[in-house]
């Protein structure tokens, strides 16, 4: 064993410490192969263990890549065969949860949904939802800012937040754990590590807001028939129910027809002939009149000419049903690995640039293209299948969004992959800003390196 692995051991003790060919061998539910190379994998139990290893990573400049759930979509958790990755797999502990202060305080190894269940068991409620929820982990989520369906009401990672744990680079403790969510005494520090992608820093625990349990759930699909009605019912579905709209998906028609065709499992709710389908949701308090209420707000939106069909779904057995047609997203690898894309842009310029990237891949006859997304957070997800190199595809997808105001990452992050496009997105005294606070924070470049910028 190297002198660095013998050092690690001693710090994490048996069982902590995996070996190159044992990182190389677990692949079971990891999506990136690129992710399981190291020189070792280390997998403190606590805080202090991961102040030691960064301690001493930071003294003989070796390089980590801190790991969460690897459910990650640009390559944020990819390592070299010299890297060491830090995996928070062992610290996967629900602390507490306080129902009078709506809070839980967990390690960051612990899985979205082990999050979301514990806070049920409680009569409380925690927002944050991706398809990835039951292997992704809070740490994962926090460093890269997630967001998923119900963005649209509560808002993204950052918004879920109330205080975070984090180990810098030379190993001292930052502990910012505050459970307030007022608190203007001083700077806001937790935000430095949130979307940062393990670059500032390593997340080990997490003080979440909680939510009270809706009562009530409404789900329903609708169909519409131009991009001008689909921004005009957007407004009137919001407006409409008074702040309980909790989930706006929109899917173009091909996306659609992807997810109601076998293989997919679901029949199709509504014909397949319309432009733009919505899974529509709101969550309230009143079972009855939420229901009610969410049905006028539909029928005035067909009777205003908003929407051209709908479909209720009249219990919770029908409303997982619609939701399972809106996540059945691993369809658009049926015919092969698509090129996927994670966008963000204003509301106003999309059907411009649904046009314009469409346009370029005309020049491919047997090109798909599949587009569905949070509409009402201006985020779109696109899947293309066309004979042409990712980078090129990267282009016609990236450019168009400079001049309009977009972000390459709405909610994935920059990882390496979208490293050559950031500065689209951001201008050179943000990425100063950025290069600064690395330099400041860890200044031997030991975490994360390469990765955002
Ligand atoms: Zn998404």
């Amino acid at each position: 064993m190297e002198p660095l692995e013998q050092r690690l051991l001693a710090i994490v003790g048996p069982g902590g410490l995996l070996s190159r060919e044992e990182v190389a061998s677990r692949s079971a539910g990891v999506m990136r192969a690129d992710s399981l190379r190291a020189r070792a994998l280390v997998r403190p139990r606590s805080t202090e263990e991961v102040a030691a290893v960064l301690r001493l990573c930071n003294e003989l400049e070796q390089p980590l890549v801190t790991h969460g759930g690897l459910t990650g979509l640009v390559h944020g958790g990819d390592a070299t065969p010299e890297e060491v990755i830090l995996s928070l797999e062992r610290m996967n502990a629900i602390e507490t949860i306080e129902p009078l202060q709506r809070i839980a305080l967990v390690q960051a190894g612990v899985t979205l949904q082990a999050v979301q269940e514990a806070a049920e068991a409680q009569d409380l409620f925690f927002p944050l939802d991706l398809g990835a929820r039951g292997s992704c982990t809070i740490g994962g989520n926090v460093a890269t800012n997630a967001g998923g369906n119900r963005v649209i009401r509560y808002g993204m990672a950052r918004d879920l937040v109330l205080g975070i744990e984090a180990v810098l680079a030379d190993g001292s403790v930052v502990s910012s754990l505050n459970r307030m969510i007022k608190n203007n005494a001083g700077y806001d520090l937790k935000q430095l590590f949130v979307g940062a992608e393990g670059t500032l820093g390593v997340i080990t625990r997490v003080v979440l807001r909680l939510f009270e349990k809706p009562r009530s759930q409404d789900v329903a699909l609708v169909a519409i028939d131009s991009f001008a009605a689909l921004t005009r019912f957007l407004k009137h579905i919001d407006s409409s129910l008074g702040g309980s709209l909790s989930a706006f998906e929109a899917m173009w028609r091909e996306f659609y027809q992807l997810v109601t065709t076998p293989p997919a499992r679901s029949a199709p709710p509504l014909p397949d002939r319309h432009p733009y389908y919505v899974l529509v949701e709101a969550q309230g308090a009143d079972p009855q009149r939420d229901a009610e209420r969410f049905n006028a707000a539909l029928e005035a939106a067909l009777a205003q000419g908003l929407i051209a069909d709908a479909v209720i779904a009249h219990s919770a057995r029908e409303c997982a049903a619609l939701w399972a047609l809106r996540d059945d997203v691993l369809q658009i690898g049926r015919e092969g690995p698509p090129l996927t894309f994670d966008v963000s842009l204003p509301i106003a310029a999309m059907e411009a640039y649904v046009a314009e990237v469409r346009a370029a891949f005309a020049a491919w006859p047997d090109h798909r293209c599949w587009i569905w997304g949070h509409l009402g957070d201006g985020n779109l997800h696109f899947a293309v299948r066309v004979p042409a190199a990712r980078e090129e595809v990267e282009r016609l997808m990236y450019r168009p969004l400079a001049r309009i105001g977009g972000s390459v990452s709405a909610e994935h992050g920059v990882g390496l992959e979208k490293k050559p496009y950031l500065e689209l997105c951001r201008a050179p005294g943000e990425m100063a800003l950025m290069q600064r606070l690395k330099r400041a924070l860890d200044p031997r470049c030991i975490l994360n390196p390469g990765k955002i910028f």
